[in-house]
């Protein structure tokens, strides 16, 4: 049986970074038509009603109703560690990550942290995610398993690394490609579950891994691969130590067969005019995770600058470099760090990144990111009111993105009135 979902619409037919906010569609008396996964049709409630008499109606009044969110980069293995204290990203790793994904040996532990992430993402109106899991091929099994069983359409992969990680966290050159394969062959396209090939970063990987994890990504070009690129100035230096023949940062991945479209690259903050003319070229995707380069203390993505020159760029929690689940929060990190580059994203694009601008980012716009008919039903049903405090800063909106900003800036879980995944309201 269908579901007709009654509230506010919102969602986008273009790109608002280069169409403004006529990019979105909004609909203020609208519903959205769901059946068997699917969206149906999208329009005025009146009409819809008539038009489908037998549908099950859901109405959520005056709430809005979104694409669900989707957070192109997360380390799901480091939900536990969310808001540790007073590190960077080297220190970071050594004294809170890596003692934590060590426990990621261990099944039952990853099943439990894989099936409380999976909880958490849908509290906060997350329904796709793109995570990297532990050098461990059961972290990968825990976090597929966990969103096949509620749903969710995710990517994941088997974080590599074969040097300067501690024993017990590195894999080699060849048992990183092979268990990568095996895992890609599994579960790659299975319901809504993406294998990625996950080289952590050219620091804890020997250039023999970068060219067995490319020549993997050669074989199966249709795979997405994550990893992670010029965050922080340090870790610049380090690269270039560890690569003294390599031009930049991005030399070290297109060396070894790590550049592409599909290709995935978190942070993206001190680009070389090099590498970002390497990356437009590609059309690589960038994904800008801005509590975590706020949190750790990274630098300022520059949004306008790469929006502008035409990026493909995605917008991302870091989970737990970032500090928080909530792409609410995300959204208000970017317009913040916006504003430190002199530029202030409007409502519109800031929903937009958290939505379509994600799902491009994947590659996986023509499924998810956007509510048109085909597309497959993740919504999300957001309480513009959520607290008095929000409540009080839209008695005066006058239109939606007025009406949308306080929740943007403001909002957390208690803003999720709902989420709904692959057309099944979860919560
Ligand atoms: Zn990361």
């Amino acid at each position: 049986m269908a579901d007709l979902i009654l509230g506010q619409v919102l969602t986008f037919t273009a790109d608002p970074f280069a169409m403004g906010p006529n990019a979105a569609r909004h609909i203020t008396h609208g519903a959205v038509l769901v059946e068997a996964g699917r969206i149906r049709a999208v329009g005025e409630a009146d009409a819809l009603k008539t038009a489908h008499p037998t549908a099950k109606i859901t109405d959520y009044g005056r709430h809005l109703i979104s694409a669900g969110f989707i957070d192109a980069h997360v380390h799901y293995p480091q939900t536990a560690i969310i808001a540790s204290w007073g590190k960077r990203l080297i220190d970071w790793l050594n004294s809170y990550t890596f003692p934590e994904e060590m426990r990621f040996a261990d099944h039952a532990y990853a099943s439990a942290v894989a099936d409380r992430y999976c909880d958490l993402t849908l509290a906060h109106g997350t329904t796709s995610f793109c995570s990297y899991a532990t050098i461990h091929p059961a972290s990968v099994e825990a976090i597929f398993t966990a969103a096949q069983t509620r749903g969710q359409r995710i990517w994941t992969g088997k974080t590599c690394m074969d040097r300067n990680a501690p024993e017990g966290l590195r894999d080699s050159a060849q048992s990183a490609y092979d268990d990568s394969k095996a895992l890609l062959t599994a579960w790659h396209g299975v319901d809504r579950l993406s294998y990625v090939i996950t080289p952590r970063f050219s620091p804890t990987s020997t250039p023999e891994q970068l060219n067995a994890l490319g020549a993997l990504w050669a074989e199966h070009p249709d795979c997405l691969m994550q990893t992670h690129l010029s965050e922080q100035t340090d870790e610049i230096t380090w690269v270039k130590s560890l690569f003294p023949t390599a031009r930049d940062y991005l030399d070290t991945y297109e060396a070894h067969g790590l550049l592409g479209k599909g290709g995935l690259y978190g942070h993206a903050i001190w680009l070389t005019d090099r590498e970002k003319a390497r990356l437009r070229e590609m059309d690589a995707s960038l994904i800008h995770c801005p509590t975590s380069n706020t949190f750790i203390g990274s630098g300022l993505f520059d949004m306008g600058g790469l929006k502008a020159a035409g990026h493909r760029i995605g917008l991302a929690t870091d989970t737990g470099g970032g500090s928080s689940f909530s792409m609410l929060r995300t959204m208000a990190a970017a317009y913040e760090v916006g504003q430190l580059r002199g530029r202030a994203l409007h409502p519109a694009e800031l929903w937009w990144l958290a939505t379509a601008g994600s799902a491009q980012s994947l590659h996986a716009e023509d499924r998810i990111g956007t509510i048109a008919p085909g597309m497959e039903a993740d919504l999300v049903i957001v309480d513009l009111a959520s607290t008095p405090a929000i409540e009080q800063a839209t008695r005066r909106a006058e239109d939606i993105w007025q009406a949308i900003f306080p929740t943007i800036m403001m909002g957390d879980d208690r803003a999720i009135h709902a989420t709904w995944v692959n057309g099944r309201p979860t919560r």
